[in-house]
């Protein structure tokens, strides 16, 4: 019988907390947030290895350090309305669910969206909302937002994301092109965007109307 906690423990000692990951709260959600129940095969034996790993659709669940990395990057207090764009599988919006007040997810593959809807269900996250369409427009209907989260490589950040993102609020985004980005963290001062570089990243590419066309 595997046993999936001392597994978790295992990857947030020696891919997170090895690695420079120290916010508290970050680490606690990762050794919370059950990995395995959002691949394909629950009972994958690479379910926390420090690897990315397909969900179908063409497209993947991060790495486990680059969930943190991110996450901790959005500097949550618990108060937050937070925009995901990229559900995947959901798993990067159940440590959002975590750490913040309500979460707003947008995936534009409907197999994606619906499995991530029933996992995040059946582990009784109430505060997030997936929903099916193109991120790259934000999600105009329940903003603004505290910070935003996209899980997809952008060639900018789109206008709506922008527009969308409260005073004072964080975005953190790959930018780049399809090959190759930088973790970037913007915020919004005085309704200016100040950016900052965290590091080198690759990520699948936002597809849509402020992203990159369809392959
Ligand atoms: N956050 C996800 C998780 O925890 O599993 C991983 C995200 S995966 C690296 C990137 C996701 O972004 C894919 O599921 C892809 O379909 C989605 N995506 C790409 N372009 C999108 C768009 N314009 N709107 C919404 N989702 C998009």
């Amino acid at each position: 019988m595997r046993d999936f906690a001392a597994e978790r423990k295992r990857m947030v000692e020696t891919q997170l907390r090895r690695r420079g990951i120290s916010d508290p709260r970050v680490l606690a959600a990762m050794e919370s947030v059950p990995r395995n129940r959002f691949l394909l095969d629950p009972n994958d034996s690479g379910a926390h290895g420090d690897h990315p790993i397909s969900i179908g659709s063409g497209q993947t669940i991060s790495q486990p350090y680059m969930v943190a990395l991110m996450t901790e990057c959005l500097h949550l207090e618990g108060t937050e309305h937070v925009l995901e764009i990229g559900t995947g599988s959901g798993y990067q919006a159940a440590v959002l669910a975590e750490l913040s007040r309500r979460v707003v997810s947008v995936e534009r593959f409907a197999e994606l969206a619906e499995r991530a809807r029933a996992v995040l269900e059946d582990l009784d996250y109430h505060n997030v909302d997936v929903f099916l369409g193109d991120g790259s427009l934000g999600w105009p209907d329940a903003a603004p937002y505290d910070r935003i989260i996209v899980t997809a490589a952008a060639p900018q950040v789109a206008e709506p994301w922008a527009d969308q993102l409260a005073e004072g609020g964080r975005l953190v985004v790959p930018l780049g092109d399809r090959w190759g980005q930088t973790l970037t963290v913007v915020t919004k001062r005085a309704g200016e965007l100040e950016h900052a570089r965290i590091c080198g990243c690759v990520f699948v590419p936002l597809v849509g109307e402020h992203g990159y066309a369809e392959d």
